[in-house]
């Protein structure tokens, strides 16, 4: 009895964190208190570790989570944060997937940028949410997410990420057959000079 209830009292509090730490980073990406640490990164690394941090998360879910490169693909961007914003969309992806699903990370090298794709064959959103669930507190089934422990902060984190980085998220997604969210970054500097010099 007693080791049930402190089992749940400490869920409460993790939750309690996470919701706490969502906040702090908010705020502080909003009033400029982290600068980002741009350099030269591996986003297949990151990705790797962000699928590794999941496997478990996945299994239980039995969902198939894939990360589809085998090689170095280096941008130029902070790497905790780009952390961030890949553990907050797959985090999503696996949430709003139901059991037996598929969640996939791949990516499309440009000349000068790399798109990072995760795509998965989940629930789906229907259009006239797209545009405003890059708010704070802002969720599509209010319900249900409140069920999954969600407060709504994830992607509004997302969008000040990556306007740090001059980016921005792009959503694709279909009703009842998932969604891809991706997102640019420039490859690294020594790349941009050496091509700007051919
Ligand atoms: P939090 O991330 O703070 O724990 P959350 O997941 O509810 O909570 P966001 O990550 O900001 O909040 O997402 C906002 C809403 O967008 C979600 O509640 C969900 O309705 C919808 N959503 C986000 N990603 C997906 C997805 N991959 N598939 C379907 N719906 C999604
Ligand atoms: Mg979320």
């Amino acid at each position: 009895m007693r080791t049930k209830f402190l089992k749940k009292a400490a869920k409460s509090l993790d939750g309690l964190d996470m919701l706490v730490q969502d906040l702090l980073t908010l705020s502080q990406i909003e009033t400029g208190d982290i600068k980002m640490k741009f350099e030269n990164i591996d986003l297949n690394a990151l990705c790797t570790e962000v699928v590794d941090q999941f496997e478990e998360k996945a299994e239980k879910k039995d969902i198939r989570l894939k990360l589809k490169a085998h090689h170095k693909i280096e941008v130029f961007a902070d790497w905790q944060r780009i952390t961030q914003v890949v553990t907050n969309l797959v985090s999503n992806a696996i949430n709003y997937t139901p059991e037996g699903g598929e969640v996939t990370i791949t990516f499309d090298l440009g000349k000068k940028n790399v798109t990072t794709y995760i795509t998965d064959t989940g629930e789906g959103i229907p259009p006239q949410h797209i545009s405003r669930i890059f708010e704070r507190f802002y969720r599509v089934d209010k319900s249900r997410s409140r069920e999954k422990g969600g407060t709504g902060l994830g992607l509004a984190i997302v969008k000040h990420i990556l306007e740090g980085h001059k980016s921005k998220a792009e959503v694709q997604s279909t009703v009842g057959k998932g969604s891809v969210f991706s997102f640019k970054l420039p490859r690294t500097r020594l790349y941009h000079s050496e091509s700007e010099a051919l």
